[in-house]
């Protein structure tokens, strides 16, 4: 079983595994398939799981937890670092607590690890589909919703609170009135789309930066195979015995980024693990930091001439 170091988080004694194994399945996959992916992935050594009702996920992976706990597969709940997310038709400050307590439903915990607003938006729809109703998408109300966050945390619901999809400008927004600091970002990160202004800001600020689709999302409705097909990744995999996606999660990882990655296939999520007895060299990384920068999940979805983004740009504040 492959160990995982851990990162502590800026809301103190909180220790995130490095790598967390992502649950957000394209195409859609049964939840015994699911539950069966997550009692492998702990057998294998995952111990930092994230989920979010918008991945229907949520309720597999607490089927899973109970069942490595009756197999002994882990002993106690608390070796797990689990991470689940308030959804935007959520994002009202009289739903955030009911919405966590149905998660925790959900996933038959007491208490989550990490409770993070899945995006800078709000919308009166409800249910939790991808596809909303751009009549319906309102702005966050950004101190409202992190108070009731802050009191999801004071409350012992959740043990830290973060952001995902957050530009710089939405985080001042936030920390203009925030009393708690959210513990991370959550955002795309990997060597076609690295960053850099946003890691500067989010570590002038205490927050972590938790990488998603480190792969580029290959395969999925939201990804694109540009990682994956990247002949400068390519050329390193080969030289150095490698596959891309190792080289990718290693650059990744060496930025001091944590990640979350998802595979349902028992190779591939051991493969994933295998990145921290090599290091890429000093030209390897010069190679991989002159890699042209473009964002594969743009969320156009959420843009609307009637709601609070009215392009991309806006959305990404730029960094696009
Ligand atoms: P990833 O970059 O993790 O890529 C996942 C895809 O890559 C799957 O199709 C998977 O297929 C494949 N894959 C995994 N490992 C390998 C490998 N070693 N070699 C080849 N292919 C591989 O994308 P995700 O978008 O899934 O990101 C990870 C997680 O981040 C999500 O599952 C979700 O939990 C979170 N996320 C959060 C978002 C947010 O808005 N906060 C947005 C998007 C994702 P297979 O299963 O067949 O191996």
């Amino acid at each position: 079983m492959e160990s995982i170091p851990v990162k502590t988080l800026s809301s103190g004694h909180i220790h995130m595994p490095i790598i967390g194994m992502g649950t957000a399945a394209y195409p859609i996959v049964t939840s015994e398939d699911t539950k069966w992916a997550i009692l492998r992935a702990i057998e294998i050594g995952y111990r930092h799981f994230d989920t979010s009702p918008a991945y229907i996920s949520e309720h597999p992976l607490g089927e899973a937890i109970g069942e490595a706990l009756r197999l002994g597969l882990i002993k106690s709940r608390h070796e797990l670092f689990i991470t689940s997310k308030l959804w935007f038709t959520d994002a009202h400050r009289h739903l955030v607590i009911p919405a966590l307590r149905k998660t925790l439903t959900n996933l038959q915990l007491d208490y989550l690890d990490l409770y993070i607003i899945h995006w800078p938006i709000s919308s009166n729809e409800t249910g939790y589909t991808w596809s909303p109703n751009k009549d319906h998408l309102q702005p966050l109300d950004f101190k409202a919703v992190w108070e009731a966050m802050e009191e999801c945390q004071t409350l012992g619901l959740t043990r830290s609170i973060g952001v995902s999809n957050f530009s710089g400008k939405n985080l001042a927004e936030l920390l203009r009135t925030a009393k708690i600091i959210p513990a991370v970002n959550q955002v795309e990160m990997h060597p076609l789309w690295q960053q850099k202004n946003l890691r500067e800001f989010c570590a002038t600020k205490g927050i972590d930066v938790v990488a998603y689709s480190p792969l580029g999302a290959s395969g999925t409705l939201w990804g694109t195979n540009q990682v994956m097909e990247c002949k400068v990744l390519k050329e390193i995999a080969k030289a150095r015995g490698k596959t891309i996606a190792q080289v990718s999660l290693r650059w990744v990882y060496e930025q001091g980024v944590s990640f979350v990655v998802k595979s349902y296939n028992e190779e591939r999520m051991k493969e994933n693990l295998l990145i921290f007895d090599w290091a890429l060299t000093e030209i390897e990384s010069q190679q991989i930091s002159q890699i042209t920068q473009r964002r594969g999940f743009t969320a156009v979805e959420l843009v609307s001439n009637s709601g609070p983004y009215k392009s991309i740009e806006e959305l990404w504040d730029g960094e696009i």
